[in-house]
């Protein structure tokens, strides 16, 4: 065997919690709102992603016409009532039956209506009390490793796409 460490297999892979993250943050890259890109990734106990969302205007709901503004004398000419954000788009893309058990990928802090439907999806928190403590304890601190990942398709020698047949 050769002593280049051609043979051994790599130490600087991506691991699964970068990974996770950087396809949530690639998912938010897809958000056509101006003011805030959130995207999220949800992942089950294999490490199996499971759903990715990212915020934006409701399906069928033309994005041309409804408000991106954040502020208006009234309220709905803003966003906010129409948006929807990346953890209930990343829920209801769901490929599985449940989340239980799930990990959900996230940049920002999730709001107070997203935070009902995380513990509503999973299921096994007490109701009893308030939500944002009950979220503090459902949210892990992410700790990555790199700062940022680099991805270039031009280092790719010849990108595909595959499509399967109907
Ligand atoms: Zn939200």
């Amino acid at each position: 065997m050769s002593e280049d460490g051609a043979t051994r297999k790599r130490d600087d892979y991506l691991e699964w919690p970068e990974y996770f993250m950087a396809v949530a943050f690639l998912s938010a890259q897809r958000s056509k709102d101006p003011s805030s890109q959130v995207g999220a990734c949800i992942v089950n106990q294999e490490n199996k992603i499971v759903g990715i969302g990212y915020n934006g205007m409701p399906n069928g709901c033309d994005d041309d016409l409804l408000p991106w503004s954040r502020s208006a004398d009234d309220r709905l000419n803003t966003k906010y009532p129409y948006v929807c954000h990346a953890e209930l788009n990343a829920i209801m893309n769901k490929n599985s039956a449940d989340v239980k058990g799930c990990t959900m990928y996230v940049a920002l802090f999730p709001c107070n209506e997203c935070a009902k439907l995380i513990i509503q999806a999973g299921d096994c928190w007490d109701h009893t009390a308030k939500i944002i403590s009950l979220l503090g304890r459902l949210i892990r601190a992410f700790y990555s490793k790199c700062a940022y990942i680099f991805c270039s398709f031009g280092l790719i020698t010849a990108p595909k796409m595959l499509v399967f047949s109907k």
